[in-house]
């Protein structure tokens, strides 16, 4: 097993392998469960992302003509390894971002799926062809890789999110640069590790780390062709508009607020269950968490001192204990941010059930940790409402029926996901058909959709027009050929002036 417990920087990765680059410029990387520094991140520069950017196009002729199914072996034999490494990676996750060892196993977990997606890619890539478009003619199309592409990703899921980019991006024949999030960057590198140990040529996958210096030198590099991005919706609405500016192809996966609607037929405990989890969950950093429950009727009375108990006996803890329900917040000032919301919603008039600030843990009085924060009475106009406070606190609003519950989320600038509670299927059906959000659960809390459905929110919660991984996945890393071809025996004589039909 790697250790990366060790004091070791936190490098990049280019041409198969680590370097120190040329950046002078580095920051700590926290275990925020202790509030320690436990490394220290080497931040990339300009130069760092041309000479990243010049090994990926360097390697891209040859990667790109390699057979896809000798493309997917290798994916085969890293999927292999990623399964052996599940733990380390998991734990390498807790260690930095701070949630729970089992949420990071899922997390894993959730990226290998991907990556088992990719391997069907001489499946994904085949193309459609039609014989006889004319007499002696037909056409077919392919789907041919882009060149040079670039991820940024966020701190919320360091192994996840990266892999919903680049196994799909390589499988179908690219070459890659990722750019991690600062805040917990060593799984890249982990996973670096194992695409070589797989067999990966030295510069099909790079990572380099940094910050907006990097970012902007990806999103002007001329030879990097699209950038896949997740992360807050001002940053995404910036990479979507500056990338388009440079001319490349951009999906950029935003910010979310998302709602749990709960009807009065619901199954109450299902649904308190469900609220709990989703929504203290990863200490509510989850893009797909439940920040909002939309209580319908008289659900409110039924629900609100059931979620308040769970709420208060949460068991908040270093995310490597196993009794630990929730970690600690990923960052010193994200927490600040949190509990600066908290006061912000008692400012604003809602009720505040229960209050998560100031939460110390035993043993760890320098670590980054909020308990569970539970608000009633929340009302669209209220900041807490509108904005996205990323962090383990519920906001209850009330409302009379079914559609001032659809309208309610719908208003919402983001759509990223939602979810309804019942056991009505008319509503259920409805509630689907209606709602303005790319991903809908119904009796699910989190419906992060599988690896081979693709993954995408609406509004304010996506700019571009591909969703990420699954076919969309697919499509977003490829361009389309379209061929048409005859023969010389079967062509027709004689020059044709008008707009050629079939014939
Ligand atoms: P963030 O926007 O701060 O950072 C994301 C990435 O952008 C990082 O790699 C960071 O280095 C880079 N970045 C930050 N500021 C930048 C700037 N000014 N210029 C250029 N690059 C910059 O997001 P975060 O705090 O790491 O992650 C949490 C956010 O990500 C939340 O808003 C969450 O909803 C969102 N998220 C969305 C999805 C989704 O699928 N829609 C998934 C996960 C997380």
């Amino acid at each position: 097993m790697r250790s990366y417990e060790d004091a070791r920087d936190v490098d990049h990765f280019i041409h198969g392998k680590r370097t120190a680059g040329s950046g002078t410029r580095s920051r700590p990387v926290f275990n925020p469960a202790t509030g320690k520094p436990a490394r220290q991140l080497l931040l990339g520069n300009v130069a760092d992302v041309d000479t990243a950017v010049r090994s990926a196009s360097q390697a891209f002729p040859a990667w790109s003509n390699t057979p896809p199914i000798r493309r997917a072996r290798i994916m085969l034999k890293f999927l292999e390894l990623m399964n052996r490494h599940r733990d380390e990676l998991a734990a390498i996750i807790t260690a930095e971002h701070g949630k729970v060892f089992s949420d990071a196993q899922g997390e894993v977990s959730r990226g290998i799926d991907v990556i088992e997606f990719a391997c069907g890619i001489p499946q994904l890539l085949k193309g459609d062809y039609t014989e006889q478009v004319s007499t002696g003619m037909d056409n077919w199309t392919v789907r041919q890789a882009l060149g040079v592409v670039a991820g940024i990703t966020p701190f919320n899921f360091p192994c996840m999110v990266p892999c919903w980019m680049f196994p799909v991006a390589i499988a179908a024949g690219n070459t890659f640069i990722l750019k991690p999030s600062e805040r917990d960057p060593s799984a890249s590198l982990l996973m670096a590790e194992l695409l070589k140990e797989a067999g990966l040529p030295d510069g099909v996958f790079n990572v380099v780390q940094g910050d907006k210096e990097v970012v902007d030198a990806l999103l002007q590099h001329p030879e990097v062709r699209a950038v896949s991005f997740v992360g807050s919706t001002p940053i995404a609405r910036y990479i979507y508009e500056t990338g388009a500016h440079y001319g490349k192809r951009v999906q950029a996966l935003g910010g979310a607020k998302n709602h749990m609607v709960v009807m009065p037929d619901a199954d109450i405990d299902q649904a308190v269950d469900a609220l709990v989890g989703a929504g203290y969950g990863s200490a509510g950093e989850r893009c797909m968490a439940i920040s909002v429950a939309v209580l319908v009727g008289d659900v409110a009375d039924k629900i609100v001192d059931k979620l308040a108990e769970r709420a208060r006996n949460l068991v908040v803890g270093n995310g490597m204990n196993p009794a630990s329900e929730m970690g600690p917040i990923v960052a010193k000032e994200a927490l600040e941010r949190i509990e600066g919301y908290i006061g912000l919603g008692v400012e604003e008039g809602a009720k505040l059930v229960v209050d998560g600030r100031k939460f110390v843990v035993d043993g760890h009085e320098e670590g980054f940790f909020t308990g569970g924060t539970l608000f009633d009475h929340v009302t669209p106009e209220m900041r807490i409402y509108k904005e996205e406070i990323f962090g383990p606190v519920l906001a209850c609003v009330r409302v009379e029926d079914f559609s001032e519950a659809v309208d309610l989320v719908n208003a919402h600038e983001f759509g990223n996901g939602v979810a309804c509670y019942t056991r009505d299927g008319h509503i259920a059906r409805e509630f689907g058909r209606r709602i303005q959000v790319g991903m809908v659960g119904i009796n699910v809390p989190i419906p992060v959709p599988m690896a081979w459905h693709g993954f995408g929110g609406w509004k304010n919660s996506l700019f571009g027009d591909m969703h990420a991984y699954g076919e969309e996945g697919v499509r977003f890393y490829t361009k389309q050929k379209s061929i048409m071809q005859r023969w010389p025996e079967s062509t027709e004589k004689g020059a044709e002036f008008a707009m050629p039909t079939a014939k």
